[in-house]
């Protein structure tokens, strides 16, 4: 029997809308039959997660996404998998930067005010509170309120790199993200390598410091990459000797494009990061 696998998705722990419970329902329900939580910087939604996989006799595994900094300050996501959700160390350093988050949304809420809206903090902080808040918040914020219509432009406008509340983060360095998901048993993941808007050579340089600081995984499909993405991914995995990982990054069911487990197969002869599981 082929798996169903995808090893990259959110819930309202972090910028996801739904909750662990209703995610692992919704994968059951789409066929998946391995998945992974991935919050960005949050574990808080792991427990609720795999009560409900064991209910369905579906696999969990236990994720997260992890912000990183990495050459002058660009943001990097690693996401590692079947990691401790008890680990301290790990545990300390994702609240580490969920601080850093909070720092930052005020930030990018000031700016929000300065551009003439009312009460951005207020009123985000009484929707969203303080767990892991994401620009996504932001950008759900803005569309609820009629500012922009639709997410995208939320972010082009706004909250991605050329908008007007755009402010970087400064989260872990790549070694320390690496080293606290390897340290809590888990596997290292370059997330979305195609979103970083790299040059390939920059793109070998995040590689192979990834790969010498301990990482061991690279997403060579996710949602909407295309075919020679794929295999540009793919052909990567190879040369560095690295495992091949996949995942929707599944946010929503608002999200028409984007599902839980589908068309996330890998190219032929490309090692998957799951071959030695015990599922
Ligand atoms: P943050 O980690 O707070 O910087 O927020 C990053 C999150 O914003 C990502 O994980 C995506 O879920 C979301 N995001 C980034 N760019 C876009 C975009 N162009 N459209 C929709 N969502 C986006
Ligand atoms: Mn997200
Ligand atoms: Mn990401
Ligand atoms: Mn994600």
């Amino acid at each position: 029997m082929s798996l169903v696998v995808d090893l990259h998705s959110h819930s309202l722990y972090s910028d996801g809308t739904l909750s662990p419970k209703d995610l692992v329902q919704r994968a059951f329900d789409k066929g998946v039959n391995v998945l992974a939580l991935t919050d960005h910087d949050e574990l808080a939604g792991l427990g609720e997660a795999n009560e409900q996989a064991e209910k369905l006799g579906i696999n969990l595994i236990n994720g997260v996404e992890i912000s990183v900094s990495w050459l002058n300050n660009r943001t990097v996501h690693i996401v590692g998998l079947n990691i401790d959700p008890n680990n301290q160390q790990l545990k300390d350093g994702l609240a580490s930067i969920r601080q850093e988050r909070i720092r930052r949304a005020k930030k990018i809420a000031t700016r929000m005010e300065n551009c003439g809206i009312p009460n951005v903090w207020q009123e985000i902080v009484e929707e969203v509170g303080f767990e892991a808040i994401t620009r996504t918040h932001f950008a759900r914020y803005l569309l609820s309120r009629g500012h922009v219509k639709d997410m995208q432009q939320a972010f082009k406008k706004w909250l991605g790199k050329k908008g007007k509340a755009y402010v970087s983060g400064h989260w872990a360095s790549m070694e320390e993200g690496v080293k606290w998901i390897v340290d809590a048993g888990g596997q290292a993941v370059i997330a979305h390598p195609v979103r970083y808007d790299l040059t390939r050579k920059k793109l070998d340089c995040l590689v192979a410091e990834f790969k010498a600081a301990g990482g061991c995984g690279l997403e060579v499909v996710a949602n909407r990459y295309t075919r020679d993405e794929v295999a540009s991914m793919a052909s990567l995995v190879r040369q560095y000797e690295l495992l091949a990982s996949v995942g929707s990054d599944f946010h929503s069911p608002d999200n028409k494009y984007v599902e839980l487990g589908q068309n996330l197969d890998l190219p032929a002869n490309t090692p998957a990061i799951w071959h030695d599981w015990a599922l």
